[in-house]
């Protein structure tokens, strides 16, 4: 194997062929989400859950633009090491004059077709690690692709370790019942973890898909206020957060009311990050 070339920062760049990209989201839904499955020769030891940086080409004259995406599936082949990465296309439309801004990391692997070659450097930070002790806690609070990392997760706890002891809850946010991802009509594989005894899924569709998606994640947490609170308060419970930034306001909010105020949230909050049971992915 050629020794690698490297990004200013010294890490090794890699390349990884696209074997399939499909679309998660169905097609009347505006979102257009897409599961990308790429296979390398390269040895990265990437985890569910950390990321990997897409080294995009470059505009303005800068070689690349790169954008960084969560793992959300691993696995070795015979011929390599594949993983998969769940990409929303982003764009922004001008409010003054209708114009479209396309995101570039987003729309070039959106756009790409199997066979195609990426270049890509990591993985980085392996935040949402399977706690050792099998009788722990798990919250998982995704909003839309940072649900991703956290079906990743589920499929791990249940398909290759067989189980789990503790409860396991997961709550995803999305703009409408369309756009949630791995539950929608299209694509419902998070379902066959439903007769899991201790799993269960809540979906959070915003009652106003146009405005702020992440209140309905509030509303879903407070919904279900004493059992969330239990678990982040039960020994060496995780919980786990990915996604919008905006998300962390609503969650906040839920989390404050169940605290009595929010100052006690923030100072409980910091000291569960601080134990590494809280620990958020956001962007
Ligand atoms: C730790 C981490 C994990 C992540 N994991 C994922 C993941 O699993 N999946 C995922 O889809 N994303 C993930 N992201 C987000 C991802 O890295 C990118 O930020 C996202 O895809 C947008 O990148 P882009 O290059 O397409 O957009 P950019 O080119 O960076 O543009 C950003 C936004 O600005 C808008 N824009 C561009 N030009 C203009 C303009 N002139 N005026 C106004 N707006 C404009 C674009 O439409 C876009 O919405 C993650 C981010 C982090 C930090």
């Amino acid at each position: 194997m050629q020794t690698p070339a490297t990004q200013p920062d010294g890490a090794a760049i890699h390349t990884a062929k696209l074997l399939s990209s499909v679309r998660i989201t169905p097609e009347s839904s505006r979102e257009e989400v897409r599961q990308m499955t790429f296979e390398t020769d390269a040895d990265v030891a990437a985890e569910v859950g950390s990321c990997i940086r897409i080294l995009a080409p470059g505009q303005y004259g800068n070689r690349y633009h790169t954008r960084l995406y969560s793992i959300a599936d691993r696995d070795r082949s015979a011929t390599g090491f594949r993983f998969s990465v769940c990409v929303r296309r982003c764009f922004y439309i001008d409010d003054f004059n209708g114009e479209k801004y396309e995101g570039v990391a987003s729309n070039y692997l959106c756009n790409l077709r199997p066979e195609a070659s990426i270049e890509f450097s990591g993985p980085v930070g392996y935040p949402f690690a399977v706690p050792a002790d099998p009788k722990v806690d798990l919250l998982m609070i995704g909003m839309g692709t940072g649900i991703a990392p956290f079906r990743g997760l589920v499929r791990t706890i249940y398909e290759k370790l067989g189980g789990w002891k503790g409860r396991v809850r997961l709550f995803h946010g999305a703009k409408t019942g369309l756009e949630m991802l791995y539950l929608n009509d299209a694509n419902s594989d998070l379902a066959s973890y439903f007769d899991q005894p201790t799993f269960k899924a809540f979906h959070a569709v915003s009652p106003r898909p146009a405005f702020d998606a992440p209140v309905a994640l509030g509303e879903a947490l407070a919904k279900n206020a004493a059992e969330v609170w239990e678990i982040v308060n039960s020994p060496d419970s995780r919980v786990y957060v990915a996604g919008a930034t905006q998300m962390l306001e609503a969650i906040d909010k839920a989390m404050a009311a169940m605290a009595g105020s929010l100052q006690a949230w923030r100072t409980l909050r910091q000291n569960l990050a601080a134990q590494g049971r809280w620990v958020e992915v956001l962007y």
